[in-house]
């Protein structure tokens, strides 16, 4: 960045959307415990968060909040002994949530299975104790390469009760990307399916694993267990590989959950790999379940009735914090689907969340860009009133796709929750509360307890209105321990690149009422004619065009400019009725982004295609397009999106 370290502003979003009275009313944090919380974290943070572990069950409490004399390396609650199992599971069967249902579950085809907590209990101790049998031990690890499944949550749970540690891989990873993963973990055991339904087909899931497990390191894995789901041919290796069903219908349906040190890892799980290979973060029990209990309560508001259902799978980092174990963790009920959201059409959502009676869906913008495709028709035939509120995570939401999940979805009363975090951070750390006004686009402020700004490279806050560096200035509880085996990288990646301050990775400016808004990746900022400029802010001017769909903007080098900006575009249908020639769409395009954002952003080319490339997690490669455009090597694509 320049010496001011700043980045242009370029999109101009003045739309403010209050919270209704009886939002405010009826929400658990009201605007003025809010203010004694701000109060409070801003004086002493540590007992803010203090507070938030005397929510949870101990083993043994803490000797300290936070150990932080060998930073960066924090420790959280040293002393302490836990489960997180203990909480999400263990604890409630003691209460009136022994009858609730933890689990609603609904296979693509339509098949449904529920699991009330004590159900949901008495099954993890099932898989607790096969596991056990099978030689699974504390600290040893296992790689979940699972779909959508309650033999996912089963599993997850299962091994973290006996303290052991997973590493879920996406189940559509290939085999190469899982063996890497299982050879990195060292991992004992694998469980998977033998398949699962996706956009009416069935994935063979179990021969990828065979293919991966063919090259995979000598001493691990000996054991993999494989769920039946989808009925295809698995072919079964004997010793090594064992029906799940078989193995839990002999075990007890109780199972001691193991008593873990506060910073003994519970899971590996790596980043989804947009700006490059992917990182294995590693979390640990208690600070992680501090940070999401208090930060899943609070952003979703959550209530005895609530239905709540993040769309996300679990092979990421919202499906782990926001799927299983946040929403177990604070007793509500959690929603899981296992298919393809279009299928068998475009309703799938909407036809889950009225059949359900969803109160809060969480969900992400690829995917509402994806629906608004398909125009009001789907959402008018479904009943969403069950709907109290909204939540988006994974990309910044551009204004349109907010106005229209907003009013379209969410009856124009339901609050979005536009939250920033990423796999390092475990938990929310930047969104609003039910009770906040909304700006459609900011992801708001950082929740209490958690302290972010946005700096220059030296760590100078720039002036508001201006963009720069998105830091956290204070350790939070759900942070990651470290990168697996890597600890110099886990130094170098976040806490040197900004001294004393943890480096997002991200760009992102300030408004005059502190409001954050995310421009892009530091990786991506464009630098035209010495303007610096997050994608962002082009890429949503560029769908706020009623022909444009998805956009991806990327900088080239130009001999007089430094860089100028190229665009990738994804168009809705429709648009040969008022535009002669492609050429007069793509003058039409430019001229509306100069509109929209001034002279500053001009694109030099605009490219159509029909998709973009992916993270599976629903993320933008733009890295890729810069590639491919240059002619370089495209690096790292694990990741990529299977498009076919
Ligand atoms: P990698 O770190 O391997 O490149 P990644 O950053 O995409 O992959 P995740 O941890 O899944 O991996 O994603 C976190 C990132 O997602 C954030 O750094 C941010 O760029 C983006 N993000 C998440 N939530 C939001 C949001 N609400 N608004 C804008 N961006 C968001
Ligand atoms: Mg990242």
């Amino acid at each position: 960045m320049d010496q001011t370290g700043a980045l242009d502003a370029l999109l101009h979003e003045e739309r403010v959307f209050r919270p209704l009275p009886q939002m405010v009313i009826e929400a658990n944090l009201n605007p003025h415990e809010l203010e004694q919380a701000q109060e409070q974290a801003n004086r002493d943070f540590l007992s803010y968060w203090e507070d938030a572990a005397h929510e949870l069950d101990w083993f043994k409490k803490w000797d300290q909040v936070l150990d932080d004399s060998n930073a960066p390396h924090y420790r959280w609650f040293p002393g302490a002994r836990c489960n997180i199992v203990y909480n999400a599971l263990d604890r409630h069967i003691e209460t009136a949530n022994k009858n609730k249902l933890a689990l609603i579950w609904e296979g693509e085809p339509g098949d449904q299975r529920k699991y009330t907590y004590y159900e949901l209990y008495r099954e993890v101790n099932r898989f607790a104790n096969a596991l056990r049998s099978l030689g699974v031990a504390k600290g040893d690890r296992v790689v979940l390469y699972m779909p959508l499944l309650p033999e996912t949550t089963i599993a997850m749970l299962a091994v973290a009760k006996i303290g052991a540690v997973h590493s879920m891989i996406y189940g559509g990873f290939s085999a190469k990307v899982l063996r890497e993963r299982i050879n990195d973990a060292k991992a004992k055991l694998v469980v998977t399916a033998d398949g699962f339904y996706r956009n009416g087909r069935v994935v063979n899931l179990k021969q990828i694993v065979d293919e991966a497990l063919l090259g995979a390191c000598a001493e691990c894995v000996e054991t993999c267990v494989v769920v039946h789901r989808a009925n295809v041919d698995a072919e079964m290796h004997e010793p090594r590989d064992l029906w799940y069903e078989d193995l839990v219908r002999r075990e007890r349906p109780s199972s001691p959950t193991e008593v873990m040190d506060a910073d003994d890892p519970l899971f590996l799980l790596y980043s989804s790999g947009t700006t490059g290979k992917p990182k294995g973060i590693v979390h640990s029990h208690a600070g992680y379940m501090v940070g999401i209990n208090r930060t899943l309560n609070w952003v979703f508001d959550l209530k005895p009735t609530d239905i709540f259902w993040c769309t996300a799978d679990t092979g990421w980092i919202t499906g782990h914090s926001y799927v299983i174990y946040g929403p177990l963790v604070a007793g509500t009920t959690t929603v899981m689907y296992e298919g393809h959201p279009l299928y068998p059409q475009a309703d799938r959502l909407w036809d889950v969340v009225a059949r359900y009676g969803v109160t809060i869906l969480y969900t992400s913008p690829t995917l509402i860009r994806m629906l608004m495709r398909f125009g009001t028709q789907y959402p008018r035939q479904k009943d969403l009133s069950t709907l109290r509120l909204l939540g988006s995570v994974g990309e910044p939401i551009n204004p349109e796709a907010w106005v229209w999940l907003h009013k379209h979805i969410g009856g124009a009363k339901c609050p979005i929750m536009d939250t920033w975090w990423q796999t390092e951070t475990g938990m929310f750390m930047i969104s609003p509360l039910p009770i906040s006004p909304l700006k459609p686009g900011s992801v708001n402020k950082a929740l209490p307890g958690v302290e972010a700004d946005v700096v220059d490279r030296e760590g100078n806050p720039v002036p508001a209105g201006k963009g720069g560096f998105l830091v956290i200035k204070k350790p939070w509880p759900a942070m990651m321990s470290g990168i697996d085996n890597d600890p110099e990288r886990y130094e170098n990646t976040y806490w040197k690149k900004i001294p004393g301050m943890y480096f997002a990775g991200d760009v992102a400016r300030k408004d005059e009422d502190g409001y954050i808004w995310i421009q892009g990746r530091a990786d991506d900022v464009l630098n035209i004619a010495g303007h610096r400029i997050g994608t962002a802010e082009v890429e949503s001017a560029l769908v706020a065009h009623r022909f444009v769909n998805e956009a991806a903007v990327i900088g080239i080098p130009d001999t007089i400019k430094g860089e100028v900006a190229k665009a990738f575009v994804i168009l809705t249908d429709g648009w040969e009725a008022e535009y002669d020639t492609s050429e007069d769409l793509v003058s039409a395009l430019k001229n509306h982004v100069r509109r929209e954002l001034g002279p500053v952003a001009v694109l030099k080319s605009l490219e159509f295609r029909t998709t973009l490339p992916k993270t599976r997690s629903g993320k933008i490669m733009r890295r890729i397009l810069k590639a491919e455009e240059l002619g370089e090597d495209v690096g790292d694509t694990s990741t990529l999106e299977d498009l076919d």
